[in-house]
Parts: C-alpha cells; structure tokens; sequence
C-alpha cells in the first residue's frame, strides 16, 4: 500500500470540464492497446517490470522507457541498487511509492528518496550518478516498491546543465475525485487546473492514482498530450469500453479529453498515468543514453570513456553488501 494516503474528503476536487475541445460533450479516450510487462533485472540484480515493452516510440512519446521496481519485500541482505553508471540525453525520474533509496550523483546531487518522494534528474549533456538502497535496508529487508521512468529531451535540450529536483513527498499534490473514491498524487504537470510541483523541460503530466474498490475516477486529460496509464497493483476496467486490466499492463489510450479508470477488484486500483506532448524527433537509445541519432551515442560513449560526463566523486557512495547471514 503506497505510504502517501490521504483522507479525499477534505482534499480539492478533480472536476471534469463540462464541455472537450471541440465545445461539445468531453470524450472519454477510447482503449488502443494494452500490454503486459515482462518481468526483468535491473542494476545489481533488483527484479523490475519492463512497463513499456513491446509499444512503438511514437505511442510512448514523451516517454522511452519505464520499470516498476517491487512491489517486493525483501529478506535481509536481498536488496539491491545500482553502481555508479552515465546518462546523457534526457531525464530519469525515480518515484519511491515504499521503501528507500540513497542517491549520489557527479554533479553534487545526493540525498535519501522514500515513502512518496521523487528524485528528478536531468541528465542533459552528461552525468554520472548512482542508486542503492541504504546500508540499514540492506541489513533488514523490507518493502520497497517503486518506478523509474524516463523522460526524453528535444533535441535543442539535450546537451542542457545536468539538473537536479528533489520532490519530498509533502511537495506532492494530492487532489479527490469529486465523490472522494480516488486519490490522484500530482507529481509533475496539471490536471483540471492543479499542478504538480515537478518542472519539466516539455508540457508532460505524471501522477498516481489511487482508486478505491468498486469507484470509478474520470481524469481530464488535456487533447494535445498522449495518454498512459499502467497498473502498479490491482485490477480495474479502462475507457468506457470497461477493458479489463492488471497489476504490469500499460494502457495506450487514443484522442479524446478524459480518462477513465474504473476499480473492479476486491483491493484498491494503484495506476500511473503519464501524458505530454510528442516531441516527434528521431528516438536513438543505446544503453544509458537517448539521443537523436546512432553518430551522438557513439559522441557519448567516447565522451563517458574520457571522463567528460563526470567522474565518480572522492567519497562517492557504493552500494552495500554487507556479510549474508
Ligand atoms: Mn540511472
């Protein structure tokens, strides 16, 4: 259960506008596919679910590539991180829904995501940086659950400064459905004319939701953006065709003004809705970087190899092992 809840009766509303963009009745987005997330390996050996596996880059657009990380409950000395590893070309977002990771990066960032909290690092022109649960969870295990997405840069972004936001979980904007069956946590962007406190480089949105069993949430979801939503846990009904979904699927949703999510299990329906505007360049990705063409990965390697995109810090951190029991 996410560790950010909140009572939605007192919470500000997410009221649907009245009329879609066209000025007639708001169209709820119809259902264009929905996948299901191969389960994989990340890092040092932390199970993750590839949530966008399978969907063209034209669908995903901001959007390249996403693992949902747990939910696990470690034994003690199970969990694991990454090493210290280089990113250029665009943004990784690490959302914490359970549990802690200690971060580290080249340019000075650092500090402790947990329990609803989101690193946003903007990887631009280069950075080095490191990710790994800290040594107290290594020792007692624990529930740890949460998503690393990332976030593709135009192509006039992606040599920026590397930058770096730390969003605390109070910084989140938390908002109801109009009868309070769902609680929507606002990361980044603006729903129904709420904002959340994430800064993008381009017009995006990221927020989970949570809705409760048998309630139905009707997101306004602005035209220009593509629409996603993937299930972090439970089960549920999505557009207004009601397709089933389950915990590891990503829903693509076509045009239209809403999405609409309905809880049909007997357990709370956790999802992740994503949505921006296209930036509509060439996508090449090759390991930590994301560039526009196959000549700039290659410029990144070589540059990684000279040390130009950081070098990992005098008292950088490692990841703990520790002495197995
Ligand atoms: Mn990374």
């Amino acid at each position: 259960m996410p560790a950010v809840t909140a009572d939605t009766l007192t919470l500000p509303r997410l009221e649907v506008p009245l009329a879609g963009a066209d000025s007639s009745a708001p169209r709820s987005r119809p259902v264009r596919s929905i996948t299901t997330a191969p389960d994989g390996y990340e890092g040092e050996g932390f199970p993750v679910r590839r949530a966008f596996a399978g969907v063209p880059l034209a669908d995903l657009d901001p959007f390249v590539h996403m693992d949902q990380m747990g939910e696990v409950d470690y034994a003690p000395y199970e969990p694991r991180g990454t090493d210290w590893h280089p990113h250029r070309g665009f943004e990784t977002v690490t959302y914490i829904i359970d549990g802690t990771f200690v971060h580290q990066d080249s340019h000075g960032g650092g500090g402790t995501i947990s329990d609803g909290a989101t690193q946003w690092m903007t990887a631009g022109r280069g950075i080095l940086h490191i990710e790994t649960p800290p040594e107290e969870l290594v020792v007692s295990g624990g529930l740890f659950h949460g998503v690393q997405l990332w976030v593709n840069l135009p192509s006039r972004s992606k040599m920026v400064e590397p930058r770096y936001q730390n969003l605390d979980a109070d910084l989140v904007t938390l908002v109801a459905s109009p009868d309070g069956g769902a609680l929507v946590r606002l990361i980044a962007g603006d729903l129904g004319g709420h904002r959340g406190p994430g800064s993008t480089h381009t017009p995006i949105v990221v927020a989970h939701a949570t809705v409760a069993p048998g309630a139905q949430l009707v997101v306004p979801w602005d035209p220009t953006f593509n629409a996603l939503a993937y299930v972090l846990a439970g089960s549920g009904a999505v557009g207004d065709e009601r397709h089933p979904v389950r915990t590891g699927q990503l829903v693509v949703f076509g045009d239209g003004d809403t999405v609409v999510l309905t809880a049909t299990g007997a357990d709370s329906l956790d999802v992740l809705l994503l949505g921006g505007q296209p930036i509509r360049e060439p996508v090449v990705q090759y390991g930590p970087f994301v560039m526009n063409t196959k000549a700039e990965v290659q410029q990144a390697f070589e540059d990684f190899q000279r040390g130009v995109l950081g070098t990992v810090p005098a008292d950088g951190i490692r990841p703990f092992r520790g002495r197995r029991s």
